[in-house]
């Protein structure tokens, strides 16, 4: 399916890896140029060299933490015109309300709320000025249903997606779509270290908290990086211009929902 988007630019933060990456190659695949971003400089270039191999798309890395000012400047020095804007960064550690103070609590909403609604509010005026743009934001299923010991994540991107809720329907009218994706578990970096954790916690080996996490799931499997990129790919797709302000969530049925 051609996604329509040939040609365009997009920013993707925290893209060297995991569902940041996963997004960038479907992207890359619907021939989107991209300004990939992660903060460490040379898995970030390999990356940045893989996807445009790959996908005979241009692709600029650009090495900056996304949660800082000066970062988040220096993205939009390299795209000051992004069509899309795909944002991600590391969650917060999970741990238990009594562990978090002041500190723990400015990272978690520097990182997963402000950061995002900073680069936002930039590449906004832009898009609307060209009447054309997709922002979504990687947030979590920790948005929807809690997942206790990620109370700083869980709290920090409630902020952002109701930021989302209304800015999203303030701009639609010009051709920018915002929404949000909410992963459940997916094979990436990030859930080695939750099940490290989990296993660690319960006295268990890492595979036995793997497969009881496995089982816990109607899928009976973690998510791929690539099935999460296809539906980020298409949400920026010129055919998703009427999805608007939407929590979507990725997680194989494992929160027991109707709607
Ligand atoms: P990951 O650790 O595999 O990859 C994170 C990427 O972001 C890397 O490229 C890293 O270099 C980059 N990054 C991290 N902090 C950054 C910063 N401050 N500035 C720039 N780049 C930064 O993580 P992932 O599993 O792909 O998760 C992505 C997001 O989705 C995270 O916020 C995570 O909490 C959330 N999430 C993931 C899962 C999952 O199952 N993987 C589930 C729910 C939520």
């Amino acid at each position: 399916m051609d996604l329509g988007i040939k040609g365009k630019t997009a920013i993707v933060c925290g893209g060297s890896r995991g569902l940041g990456r996963g997004s960038a190659e479907k992207l890359a695949e619907a021939g989107v140029d991209i300004i990939l971003n992660a903060r460490s400089q040379e898995p970030l270039e390999k990356a940045a060299s893989e996807i445009a191999r790959k996908y005979g798309v241009k692709v600029t890395p650009v090495a900056c933490d996304v949660t800082t000012p000066e970062g988040r400047a220096k993205l939009l020095e390299a795209a000051p015109a992004p069509d899309i804007l795909i944002n991600n960064a590391g969650g917060p550690p999970p741990g238990m309300w009594y562990d978090w103070g002041e500190e723990e609590w400015q990272a978690a909403i520097r990182a997963n709320m402000l950061s995002p609604i900073h680069l936002i509010t930039a590449v906004l005026p832009g898009m609307i000025e060209r009447r054309w743009g997709r922002i979504v934001n990687i947030t979590s299923g920790s948005v929807k249903a809690p997942i206790p010991v990620l109370g700083l994540s869980g709290a920090a991107r409630s902020g952002l997606t109701g930021f989302v809720a209304g800015t999203s329907r303030q701009v639609a009218q010009y051709g920018v779509t915002i929404n949000n994706l909410l992963p459940g578990q997916h094979e990436t970096a990030r859930i080695e270290s939750l099940m490290s954790s989990a296993a660690r916690d319960k006295g268990i080996t890492v595979e036995e908290a793997r497969a009881q996490a496995y089982a816990a799931n109607p899928a009976g499997r973690f998510g791929t990086t690539e099935e999460f990129g296809a539906m980020c790919a298409f949400l920026c797709s010129q055919y998703a211009g009427y999805i608007v302000g939407q929590n979507i969530l990725l997680d194989g049925g494992a929160i027991n929902s109707t709607l």
